[in-house]
């Protein structure tokens, strides 16, 4: 069952800041993520290639998918035709491997890029240094790289009940977002988006600017 008081308190909640809430389906049944799609939902998240094109193809077509996951390389290709945002990319190689599928479709793929704020080992994303580098030499290959476009920023706040905590880190990446716009995209109107917040950290990232909520288990249940 889906919990679709908990749905419309945190899709309003999004909304009053101009907000949206990506649902993440990963490991979640077809009917669930069918039964958010008649209630008017179309932005779903995904975590693994296979599993979102699985899903993709036994859904309507005007569902936006966002890939949430960490991304393969050698993955790209699967979901390069229709995916609607990558939501982690944190390397140049994924850089040239997503262009390049991109151009093989005639399309350009929308991509953030993972910044890493939370203490643990197990996450992804760029330090500050690491974030910086990546977008000069992004700057300096641009025209090889024309079927890209950098939206913004996703972060993942530490997993913990120190709400002081996550706080910290959610800042943290709004500066880092503030920071990157004023000194590389300050004329784009794409770069715009800032994608942070689950099922238990959400109001705090909306707190702190969050564009973009992934929220998966307090809308579906556990995942199986
Ligand atoms: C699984 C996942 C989520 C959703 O987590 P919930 O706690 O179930 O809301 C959000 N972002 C990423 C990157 C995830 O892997």
């Amino acid at each position: 069952m889906i919990n679709i008081d908990f749905y419309k308190k945190v899709t309003s909640e999004a909304a009053e800041k101009g907000a949206i809430v990506v649902a993440v389906s990963k490991f979640q049944p077809i009917e669930k993520i069918k039964t958010l799609y008649e209630l008017g939902h179309r932005d779903f998240g995904e975590n693994y290639a296979q599993e979102l094109v699985d899903k993709k193809e036994l859904l309507p077509g005007d569902i936006k998918w966002h890939f949430i996951g960490h991304l393969q390389s050698n993955k790209v290709k699967l979901i390069a035709p229709f995916i609607h945002l990558i939501h982690g990319v944190d390397n140049f190689n994924l850089f040239k491997a997503i262009n390049k599928e991109a151009v093989k479709n005639n399309r350009v793929i929308d991509i953030l890029l993972q910044v890493y704020i939370a203490e643990e080992e197990t996450k992804f994303g760029l330090d500050e240094k690491e974030l910086i580098d990546l977008l000069e030499y992004y700057f300096a290959q641009k025209e090889q790289l024309a079927n890209i476009r950098i939206c913004g920023l996703m972060g993942m706040a530490s997993f913990t009940a120190d709400t002081h905590k996550i706080n910290g880190e959610m800042k943290r990446v709004k500066e880092l977002f503030n920071l990157v716009k004023q000194t590389y995209f300050i004329f784009d109107d794409y770069f715009k988006i800032c994608s942070m917040g689950m099922s238990d950290d959400y109001p705090i990232a909306l707190d702190n600017g969050s564009t973009h909520l992934r929220i998966g288990s307090k809308i579906f249940g556990a995942r199986s």
